[in-house]
Formats: structure tokens, sequence, C-alpha cells
């Protein structure tokens, strides 16, 4: 019988443990050890006697890319169609955008026209920094964080302030230690393709067209800007989780944190916590990597 162990119930450990589930049947059991009383990881949403929300992580999850498509995918497979609340680019809540700087909240640019206008937190309208973009070189390093890259096609005023806070809210990380590469692969391949930012969203950086069908299909035929779930994104990760425990393979145990990791002489993994320790075939580590600012997804 081979079991394959999942460590860590994030969002990335309950993903993973779902596809062992669903596309490695050679694993007759899959167990997920999880170190807190919960899953879900940083999507954690806490609801208050009179209904009102307050998500702890991500609020709203964008339907665009590969990942957003498949999210979304998950989302209908796991029988959450008619809690899937769509957010359209017209919404309040998608177009009005506030940064909190110098113990004030500033409105971000929410048209056109407001982008000829010198708007604080910004010392100069945002059009100067964008009619210059075109003309900036595309770099010759292989990889770069997101500030540099940033500061270097944009400025480093637009940098520090929007892009600070925009890499705080989506990866609650630093923009000078992130990867542009990994983070923002779409504004990597348009430097790269097309030696600008701008040229890139004019000539084409489009997601490939897909054969699309129901909540997929409607988010591209209606505009998504991104959505959330009625009862919050946890409702996701509860949902994972219960899809784990529904079959007689999956198993997920809370509280119950990994302490170490060693291979016997069989070749299997011998995954240690605090109360024993399991045989595995396969290992995926989906907890945080101390020293990094990202989740480590190691497959031993
Ligand atoms: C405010 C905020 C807003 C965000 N907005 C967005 C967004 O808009 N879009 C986006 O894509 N991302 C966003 N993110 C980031 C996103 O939430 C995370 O990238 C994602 O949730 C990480 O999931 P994970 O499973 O990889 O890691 P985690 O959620 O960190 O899960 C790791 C799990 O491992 C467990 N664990 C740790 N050590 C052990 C151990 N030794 N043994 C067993 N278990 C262990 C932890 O208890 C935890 O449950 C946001 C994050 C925050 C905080």
């Amino acid at each position: 019988m081979a079991t394959a162990v999942v460590i860590g119930g994030g969002v990335s450990g309950l993903a993973s443990a779902l596809y062992i589930q669903r596309s490695l049947p050679q694993f007759s059991k899959v167990i997920l050890l999880e170190g807190s009383s919960q899953v879900g990881g940083w999507v954690n949403t806490t609801t208050y006697p009179d209904g009102a929300i307050f998500e702890h992580g991500p609020r709203s999850l964008r339907p665009v890319g590969e990942a957003g498509r498949n999210t979304l995918l998950l989302a209908e497979e796991l029988g959450l169609t008619k809690h899937v609340l769509p957010i359209f680019p017209s919404d309040p809540a998608a177009k009005n955008r506030y940064l909190f700087v110098d113990g004030k909240l500033c409105a971000l640019p929410t048209n056109a026209w407001s982008m000829f206008k010198k708007l604080p937190p910004f010392t100069k309208p945002l059009i100067t920094s964008l009619w210059k973009e075109p003309f900036h070189r595309r770099s010759n390093e292989q990889d770069e964080s997101i500030y540099s890259f940033v500061s270097r096609r944009l400025g480093p005023e637009f940098a520090d302030i929007a892009i600070d806070a925009l890499c705080r809210g989506i990866f609650a990380g630093d923009c000078r230690k992130l990867s542009v590469q990994a983070c923002f692969p779409p504004l990597y391949e348009m430097e790269k393709k097309y030696g600008s930012l701008i040229a890139g969203a004019v000539f084409g950086f489009k997601d490939p067209k897909v054969e699309a069908t129901g909540l997929v299909r409607r988010a591209i035929e209606d505009k998504w800007a991104s959505w959330s779930l009625s009862r919050g994104l946890q409702q996701l990760t509860d949902a994972m989780a219960a899809s784990i425990q529904n079959t007689k393979e999956g198993e997920i145990r809370l509280d119950t944190k990994v302490t170490s990791l060693k291979r016997n002489q069989n070749g299997k993994i011998i995954v240690s916590t605090p109360s024993d320790s399991i045989e595995a075939s396969l290992v995926i580590s989906a907890v945080y990597s101390k020293g990094k600012t990202k989740t480590a997804l190691l497959i031993l």
C-alpha cells in the first residue's frame, strides 16, 4: 500500500492532496498533516454575528490566466457555483482603490483622465511615468526583483508607493525581494518580447483563447474583474478539505506539526510528528520556508 503525505494544509497543500487523489491512483492513502487547528493557511475568513465578513488573507481571486481559470473550475467541481460572487470592472469594489499613505487614504486613478492630474501621494501625474516607459531599454538580466523592474520602467516613486502596496496586498511580501519573473510572468514576457509594457499591452499580450464552459465561460463573457464566495474565500479551502476527506483514501490530521523527514533503507520517507511517524512513498511539503518570502513546494 503506497502512502503519500502532504505537509501543510494551506491552499497549496490542499491542492496537492486533491491532485494526488485524482491523478495518482498508485497512492492508496493520502494523509495531509497540518500544524495548526484549521486548514486554509492564509486563506482564513472570520464571519461576525451581523453577517459581516473579514478576510485575513486574500479577499478575491482573478479569473485570468491558467491558474485563475483552474481555480474557478475547481470551485465549480466542488459544488460552489451558487456561492460564487462575480465582481465586475464597473463595481465599486473593482473601481475604487485606495492607498493609506502618511496617515491619509489616497484614491488611485479610476479613469484615463485622472492619469493627467497630480493625485496624492504621487508628486506628479502618472502619465509622466507612462509616456517615458516605451523608451527605456530592456534588461539583460535573467531575473530581477519586482521593485527593480518597475522602478526601471516606471520610475522609483511608482515602485515605492504603488507596487510596494500591491505586493503586500497580493503576496504579503516585499517587492524588493520577490522575483518579477515568478510573480508577474506577463510583465516579464512583455518586456522580453516587445521591449515595453505599453507596447505589450497594445500589441497583443492577451490571454490565449480557451475552450471554456460553465463558470470560466461566464467569467470570460461577462468580463469579471475578480470573484469571491458568499461566505468568504475560506469556503473554497473548507470545500477542498471536505472533498479530500470524503474519500476512503483521504485523511487530514490537524494540530499535527511535522518535525522531521528522513529516508530509510528501503528508500521510503519517514515523516515524524510529535505523536507518531508515517512511512511514505511520496512527500509534498507545502509549508512556509524560513528565510524565503515564498512558500516552498518540495517534492520527495
Ligand atoms: C492579506 C493577504 C492578501 C493576499 N492576496 C492575495 C491575492 O490577491 N492573490 C494571490 O494570489 N495571493 C494572495 N495572497 C497570498 C496567498 O494567500 C498565499 O500565497 C497563499 O495562501 C499561500 O498558501 P500556501 O498553502 O502556499 O501557504 P500557507 O497559507 O502559508 O499554508 C502553509 C500551511 O502549512 C502549515 N505548516 C507550517 N509548518 C508546518 C509543519 N511543520 N507541519 C505541518 N504544517 C505546517 C501552516 O500552519 C499553514 O497552514 C494574500 C495573502 C495575504 C496575507
